[in-house]
C-alpha cells in the first residue's frame, strides 16, 4: 500500500518561480486519498518555514512538517549525533535561522566542533579559513549537498559543491554529505514517520540525484519531464527509473493504477 511521495522541488513542483501546471492539484489528489507528500530538496539556502512560503507565493500549499530539506536534515543530524556541539555555518541566512530554531550552538570561529558547509553566494576567503582550520582541529565536516550547479532560469550557477570543494581541498577530509543522492532525507522521513520503503514513492526530474536516490534507498522512482531529463536522456541512462510520466499532473492516476489490486 502506497503511504508517502517524495517529491524533488526545482524541476518538479515548479520551475525558477512559477508552478508546474497541475502541481497543487495532483498534490492535493494524493492528500485526499491518504497518500503523505513530502518535500525533499538538496538547496540549503532557505529554512522549513521559507520553503513553505516559496511554495505559498506559486499557489502550491504545504505546510512545515512536509518539507524535508538540507538545513533541517542538517540540523536534524547535528541534534541526533553532535547534540550541544559548537557548529560554524558556511552558508546562508536561512541555515543559520533552521539551526537557531533548532537550539544549536552557532559561533563564527575556529573553536568550531563541527563544519557545516552549503552554497554560500556570500562566500569569501575568510570562510574558507575558519572552516579548514576547525577541520584541521578535529572539527566534524559535513556537507549539506555536493551538487555543481543548480538551474536559475537562464541557465546554471555553481552549487554548493563548489564549496564544499573548496574545504576538502584545504583539508583532505571528506565530508559526511545530507543531500541526494545519499540516502540520509529517506532514512530521516522513514524514521519520523514510520513508513516502510514499500510504501513510498519518490519522484524527481533528475537520474544523478532522484533516481540514483531512489535506487540507493531501496525506493521506486518516478521521472517527470518537465526539468532536466528529456526522453533521449533516457536511452543511455546508468539509473532507470521505474516509472516515467509527463509532469506531476499525470501522478494521480499513476498512483490510482498502483493501488489497484
Ligand atoms: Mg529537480
Amino acid at each position: 500500500m502506497l503511504k508517502a511521495v517524495l517529491f524533488d522541488l526545482d524541476g518538479t513542483i515548479y520551475k525558477g518561480e512559477t508552478a508546474i501546471a497541475g502541481a497543487d492539484d495532483a498534490l492535493g489528489k494524493l492528500r485526499k486519498r491518504g497518500i503523505r507528500v513530502f518535500f525533499i530538496s538538496n538547496a540549503a539556502t532557505e529554512s522549513r518555514a521559507g520553503v513553505v512560503k516559496k511554495l505559498a507565493r506559486m499557489g502550491v500549499r504545504s505546510s512545515e512538517k512536509e518539507v524535508y530539506n538540507a538545513t533541517y536534515a542538517t540540523a536534524k543530524c547535528i541534534k541526533e549525533n553532535f547534540r550541544g556541539k559548537r557548529v560554524f555555518c558556511f552558508g546562508e541566512k536561512g541555515m543559520k535561522e533552521e539551526f537557531a530554531k533548532h537550539g544549536i550552538k552557532i559561533v563564527d570561529d575556529e573553536r568550531a566542533e563541527v563544519v557545516v558547509v552549503g552554497l554560500d553566494r556570500t562566500i569569501d576567503y575568510d570562510k574558507i579559513a575558519v572552516s579548514c582550520n576547525a577541520i584541521r582541529n578535529g572539527a566534524v565536516f559535513i556537507a549539506t549537498n555536493e551538487d555543481a550547479l543548480f538551474p536559475v532560469e537562464d541557465g546554471y550557477l555553481p552549487g554548493a559543491g563548489a564549496m564544499v570543494a573548496a574545504v576538502e581541498r584545504c583539508t583532505r577530509v571528506k565530508p559526511f554529505v545530507i543531500g541526494k543522492p545519499g540516502p540520509y532525507f529517506a532514512e530521516l522521513i522513514i524514521r519520523e514517520n514510520k513508513l516502510g520503503k514499500k510504501e513510498m514513492l519518490i519522484v524527481g526530474d533528475m537520474l544523478e540525484t532522484d533516481v540514483k536516490f531512489a535506487k540507493n534507498t531501496g525506493i521506486k522512482s518516478v521521472l517527470v519531464l518537465t526539468g532536466m531529463t528529456k526522453r533521449k536522456d533516457l536511452k543511455n541512462a546508468a539509473e532507470r527509473p521505474d516509472y516515467v510520466l509527463h509532469s506531476i499532473a499525470q501522478l494521480p492516476s499513476l498512483v490510482e493504477k498502483l493501488s489497484r489490486p
